[in-house]
């Protein structure tokens, strides 16, 4: 399906080379050279290692008709004369500026979500439920940042109804960039976590950064927020928002959370809904769910069925059973304290004779380190029986548990993955849980791997 014309590219940028205003259609946008496409607009993208610029040929081979170019870059010898080419300052800005015009061609409902935690999760369950009425398009995994999502954007398809994005980010400003070219009609902060606090000072500071997500809200917008959250009181009062939370203050109400080892219940407005993933902060991102379909129209039966079908995407509390009929469950995408605490909590209400964490370390947290992983013990206490981390700064954990349980809970911490794999070998037995939650740095799944090969 055709996205745009070499002509109208050349309304945005309007020095070029090459046969342009004799239109040619362009089906795909895409940024590796490696990949085959059909009819494809190449952006060569400088990074620290490697310059797409110098990749052209291989875009053509695999399918380029027309590419973006920086002024800077000589053009190479081998492009012919009619291959069209479009000069720019920048190429990551003009894809950006680009994907602002494709967003405002195809006029879809726009979807943002930011947060410390459970942007892909409440990503995932918006665009499944959105999908049982509506043509929709998602940010695919991770690609949430200042190139992932103009790509997003620039890859969806022209029919699209309603486009979910995820905004990431690492520091201020970041999420203002983004949801500038988003332009949302509903957005979301789905919490205020750690993550990234040495970059950006305080909860605080986090809290402040994942706000300027109103800054490209359209007038007539809405915003959800975590309302058990007191730092972004200030924000929703500001704007058009709903407060969704498990306190009884909020506008959406989430009471009688029940989780059980297939499945988490809870009431919203005096109606109960089921979703196949578990955890009281999964029946919260499945309420901003909810009430973001509410708003665009969906019923209640379309609203369940969409919440049944809900995967989500890999190495987020994916559960796996050994031939020894343990439930390993990889929790080891990524790590915050608040996701962790959150997994550990899970861990806690599902049903097991024996409970097991496997810790690796939270990186990222500066000098804030100690005491964010001492935190984390805060909420380790029976029914978990045993606590193992891996590497150094979670030894923290252990530290600060064995101050306050005084030996109720195992504990013992590895610097090597062989050795941690040897141990946990004699721990595969029916009945019992483990679960792997570290940093995306630690590579927590890798021990999952040994053990169930
Ligand atoms: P990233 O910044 O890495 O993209 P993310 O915000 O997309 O993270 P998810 O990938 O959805 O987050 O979830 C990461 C982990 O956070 C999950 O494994 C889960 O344990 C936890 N989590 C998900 N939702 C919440 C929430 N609302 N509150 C706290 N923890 C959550
Ligand atoms: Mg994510």
């Amino acid at each position: 399906m055709s996205k745009f014309t070499t002509n109208w590219l050349a309304s945005l940028f309007p020095d070029y080379q090459g046969v342009v205003l004799d239109p040619i259609q362009i089906d795909d946008v895409f940024t590796d050279s490696r990949q085959f496409t059909h009819f494809g607009l190449f952006i060569p993208i400088e990074g620290e290692r490697f310059d797409g610029h110098e990749f052209l040929k291989d875009a053509i081979k695999h399918g380029a008709i027309a590419t973006l170019w920086s002024k800077n870059k000589p053009v190479p010898r081998f492009v012919p004369t009619d291959f069209p080419l479009f000069f720019v300052e920048d190429t990551v800005e003009a894809m950006q500026k680009l994907a602002t015009a494709y967003r405002e061609k195809v006029k879809p409902k726009v979807i943002g979500i930011t947060g410390s935690n459970g942007k892909t999760t409440t990503k995932d369950f918006v665009a499944t439920v959105l999908n049982q009425k509506f043509k929709t398009w998602k940010t695919k995994g991770n690609f949430n940042n200042h190139i992932g999502l103009p790509l997003t954007i620039l890859q969806m398809t022209p029919d699209t109804e309603v486009l979910i994005l995820e905004m990431g980010m690492n520091h201020f400003g970041e999420i203002e960039t983004l949801t500038k070219i988003a332009h949302p009609d509903i957005a979301m902060i789905t919490n205020i976590g750690e993550s990234h606090i040495e970059y950006l000072g305080s909860r605080a500071g986090i809290a402040q950064a994942k706000s300027e997500i109103v800054e490209g809200l359209k007038e007539d917008g809405l915003l959800l927020v975590d309302g058990d959250e007191p730092l972004l009181d200030s924000v929703a009062q500001q704007y058009k928002s709903y407060r969704i939370g498990t306190n009884p203050d909020n506008d959406y109400v989430i009471k009688n959370i029940q989780i059980t080892n297939d499945d988490t219940t809870f009431e919203v407005e005096q109606k109960r809904f089921s979703i196949p993933v578990l955890g009281e902060h999964q029946a919260k991102n499945a309420t901003f769910c909810i009430v973001t379909a509410k708003r665009l129209g969906l019923n209640v039966e379309q609203i369940e069925s969409g919440l049944q079908q809900v995967e989500l995407t890999g190495m987020r509390f994916e559960k796996i059973k050994t031939k020894e009929g343990t439930f390993l469950i990889n929790d080891a995408y990524n790590a915050s304290a608040t996701s962790m605490k959150a997994s550990i909590n899970v861990i806690k209400e599902m049903d097991a004779e024996r409970k097991i964490l496997v810790l690796g370390d939270i990186l990222e947290l500066g000098e804030h380190s100690q005491a964010i992983h001492r935190s984390v013990a805060d909420v380790i206490q029976p029914p978990i029986d045993t606590l193992y981390t891996y590497g150094e700064e979670s030894k923290a954990i252990i530290e600060a548990l064995n101050e306050k349980e005084e030996g109720r809970i195992k504990t013992l911490s590895f610097s090597s993955k062989e050795v941690l794999v040897k141990h946990l070998r004699s721990e595969l037995n029916p009945n019992t849980i483990i679960l792997f939650k570290g940093s995306r740095g630690m590579r927590l799944e890798e021990v999952i791997n040994q053990l169930t090969k």
